[in-house]
């Protein structure tokens, strides 16, 4: 299997996150990239690292919010020059009225040149600082994604894109939960070059919000989402069985939300679920949204999930035989992450579809 990481993905040294009120220690630290480029050097899978596409990329988000994101943290640093005292990374100190329908168009562009603005505009929460290097480890980390992809088109095999920082709660024109430029969004894109009809299964802990609300209204791209239920957990807004889809995609988004405490044999059983509709869906190709943090002793999990679930995953994905660009999403154990990524890997090789 192909792999591809970008140094610079390292880049991005988030300094806090806000939860329940409180400034928490970071849980996206660059030792999560290192800890997986460990597993694959191991298992003798070198990485490449991804060409440098600048800002081609495929259309998954607005340009002002990439500029944002690209020009933000100097303007951010220029604010010193009109008397404020700009802290150490953007963040927003207004929220801004957003219905956040996932059936609605998109928002226009922020109304506001201030940077101050745009920071509330584009950065919906307080885990999406933007500190002096986070556009360029996004930007690579998406160049990652796409060179996955490339190199599935290219083979119709397998291709892991060790991304970070992730992306599957990157909205359209929105940062959100440790994710700036959606990786797994840009693949599928990619994908779409090639292929007529893919499917993105998320199995991360959490919901993959954006990702879903990228293609809520189409019908060449299934979104299929397993994770905690969103009543109590992130990103709580979306994520529910309901949401199907919306005009030409209805029926393409799904959503199979899990009880909190849930272990192996129901997430088991509900992957079961999903894959039975995506073979229905007849894809050409498929993109997995891998995240680790359903692991019982994640730092942010509320499932119960063992090592060895990521095995099963890893066979089941496989056997369907598909195209398949894997994406790394969350997972923030770091004791945890290497097994984790090594167990799916086992079952990647052993499945009878590999
Ligand atoms: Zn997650």
């Amino acid at each position: 299997m192909k792999a591809f990481f970008a140094s610079e993905q390292l880049l991005h040294q988030p300094l806090q996150f806000m939860r329940a009120g409180r400034i928490c220690a970071r849980t996206d630290v660059p030792e999560r990239a290192a800890t997986l480029n460990a597993v694959l050097a191991a298992k003798g899978i070198s990485t490449q690292a991804p060409p440098d596409y600048a800002l081609n990329l495929p259309a998954v988000h607005s340009t002002a919010y990439l500029n944002f994101l690209k020009d933000g943290y100097p303007r951010w640093q220029a604010l010193a020059q009109t008397g404020l005292e700009p802290g150490p990374e953007i963040l927003p100190n207004m929220v801004p009225y957003y219905n956040g329908r996932i059936d609605q168009d998109q928002r226009p562009e922020c109304p506001s040149p201030s940077v101050i603005a745009q920071a509330s505009w584009y950065l919906g929460d307080l885990s999406s600082p933007v500190g002096p290097h986070t556009w360029t480890a996004a930007l690579r980390s998406a160049h990652t994604a796409i060179a996955a992809a490339e190199s599935v088109s290219a083979s119709c095999g397998m291709a892991y894109a060790l991304c970070r920082p992730s992306g599957h709660h990157a909205h359209h024109d929105r940062a959100a939960g440790f994710c700036y430029l959606n990786n797994s969004a840009m693949a599928v894109q990619r994908l779409r070059d090639t292929y007529a009809s893919v499917v993105l299964l998320d199995v991360d802990a959490h919901h993959g919000d954006g990702s879903q609300n990228i293609f809520y209204h189409r019908a060449d791209v299934m979104t299929v989402s397993l994770h905690a239920d969103p009543a109590n957990y992130f990103p709580f807004f979306t994520g529910y069985a309901h949401e199907r889809g919306h005009g030409n995609g209805h029926g393409y988004s799904l959503n199979l939300p899990l009880p909190h405490g849930a272990g192996n044999d129901l997430f088991l059983d509900t992957l079961d679920k999903a894959l039975m509709t995506i073979r229905d869906f007849r894809p050409q190709a498929l993109v997995l949204a891998l995240g680790f943090d359903g692991y019982k002793d994640d730092p942010i999990s509320v499932l119960q999930l063992e090592l060895d679930v990521y095995r099963h995953v890893g066979e089941r994905i496989s056997a369907l035989g598909l195209p398949t660009v894997i994406v790394q999403e969350g997972g923030y154990m770091l004791d945890a992450i290497g097994p984790a990524l090594d167990a799916f890997l086992q079952g990647v090789q052993h499945s009878p579809g590999a």
